[in-house]
């Protein structure tokens, strides 16, 4: 096994993720994690800790189903790889659009798909452009987002995320309008949460009217905010925003790439959670369980309609778009959670998991607990009555994920907030085993504050 120092000095060549690269850069500052196994991961000295955060909301059947491992291999064994442009296809994308056009909502039967939720993203952004431009209408390309959203690191879908994450500047600033995010705790102060809901439902109506729904394609919405840091939006909300979306002949796209595949208790969350139907879900992450990459941007039949009308190509197409290996994880992964039944599992698990974790709301350090089901943030304050936070430079959040890990449990900081968002097959021992780990990392973080 190649020793932990060998591992270190081979990825000073390799570039991190949203990371302080310059930190990194101190030996030991990475953690190696090098082998896992249902809901655990093990680090190269061979700790084995309960993973939190399921890779980065993505291994939703857990680790290390050779039922996967077969399956990919099979389809290799079979065909390796071939391209989904012009006239050729394969049989397992073509199995896997017609799975996802039976489990998405509505008439969404029409899936293009990617390697990633970024492409997701910029996909349905590009379809909605070549739709509009096909029905004459070449101004309608504006999209509208929130504040708080994370849609991906492609130069678009940063565009379309929160301005924090892009410091201000993309290149597609002009296409892009930033609206409020739903965050009632922190943005609904002197408001019930009716009236607050009353505000963002007639902030989307203004911009509407400034920008002029001539010049608008798309509003997009996570469910639920997840890197933004995990804010559940008032009751009643997407249903309000989709309403006049409709109104105003613009399209609603849900980025589902965290809260579908049963991560919420459902296949999609959409309309079983929000009772929205979108025109557009963008998903990925649970779609493979992450066991390959994969995303999908499932359209309405009326968009795949004017798309493959008469008059000219779809101009739009990746090397890796169905790729049979991915395909064939993403039809095994969604078997598996079919038989059984995980989607339904987590109506209870996820929902004793949510409970257990409001709970650590009486922890002097906590603000808000938030999320739902295997989908939660915790933020951390300063002052409880104020709601002031830590200076960044405390890293709080950090230091919390640090005395999780210590204890055998990855959590993801994300400044003050810590974000837990396992795999789905958790169980009530091991719910009650992440509680009380957070329960002591938080109480001895605060302390040393
Ligand atoms: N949308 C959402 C809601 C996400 O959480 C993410 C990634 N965490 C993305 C899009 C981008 O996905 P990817 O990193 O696969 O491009």
């Amino acid at each position: 096994m190649t020793s932990t120092a060998e591992i270190l000095a081979q990825d000073s060549h390799l570039i991190q993720s949203f990371a302080d690269l310059n930190a990194l850069k101190a030996q030991g500052a990475r953690t190696v994690i090098s082998r896992a196994e249902g809901a655990h991961v093990y680090d190269n000295e061979g700790h084995r800790m309960i993973d939190g955060i399921a890779g980065l909301w993505c291994v939703n059947i857990g680790h290390g189903r050779q039922e996967m491992i077969d399956a990919i291999t099979e389809q290799l064994r079979q065909l390796d790889y071939y391209s989904t442009f012009y006239n050729f296809t394969h049989p397992t994308a073509a199995a896997l659009s017609e799975k996802l056009a039976s489990l998405a909502p509505g008439d969404l039967n029409a899936v293009y798909f990617g390697n990633s939720g970024s492409v997701a993203n910029d996909s349905a952004i590009r379809i909605l452009h070549h739709y509009n431009i096909r029905k004459g209408r070449p101004n309608k390309l504006k999209v509208l987002s929130r504040h708080g959203a994370y849609h991906g690191s492609t130069h678009l879908a940063m565009a379309i995320t929160t301005p924090a994450y892009s410091e201000g500047w993309t290149a597609a600033s002009d296409l892009v309008h930033h609206l409020r995010a739903p965050h009632f705790w922190r943005e609904g102060e002197g408001m019930s949460e009716a009236e607050f809901l009353d505000a963002l439902a007639g902030e989307l109506t203004d911009s509407i009217e400034q920008i002029g729904a001539e010049n608008i394609c798309a509003f997009i919405a996570e469910p639920i905010q997840g890197a933004g840091g995990v804010i559940t939006a008032p009751a009643g909300y997407h249903r309000r925003m989709q309403e006049i979306c409709r109104a105003n002949d613009i399209k609603y796209i849900a980025d589902e790439v965290v809260t579908a595949f049963g991560r919420l208790g459902h296949f999609f969350a959409s309309e079983a959670v929000f009772d929205t139907t979108p025109d557009i879900i963008n998903t990925a992450k649970g779609l493979t369980s992450g066991y390959q990459p994969m995303s999908a941007t499932i359209v309405s039949d009326e968009i795949h309609d004017v798309i493959s009308g008469p008059d000219g190509m779809f101009l739009h197409g990746m090397n890796y778009s169905g790729h049979p290996a991915a395909a064939a994880a993403a039809l095994t992964n969604i078997a598996i959670m079919e038989r059984e039944g995980i989607p339904e599992r987590v109506r209870t698990t996820g929902a004793y998991f949510e409970r257990k974790l409001r709970g650590l709301a009486d922890l002097e350090l906590v603000g808000e607990v938030r999320g739902s089901h295997f989908m939660m943030g915790i933020e951390f304050v300063k002052d409880r009555a104020t709601k002031a936070s830590h200076p960044a430079e405390a890293e709080v959040g950090l230091k919390v994920a640090r005395a999780c890990q210590k204890r055998g449990l990855v959590a993801r900081p994300l400044g003050n907030v810590l974000i837990l968002s396992p795999t789905l097959i958790m169980d009530e021992p091991m719910i009650d085993e992440i509680e009380g780990i957070l329960r002591e990392a938080i109480t001895e973080i605060a302390a040393g504050l």
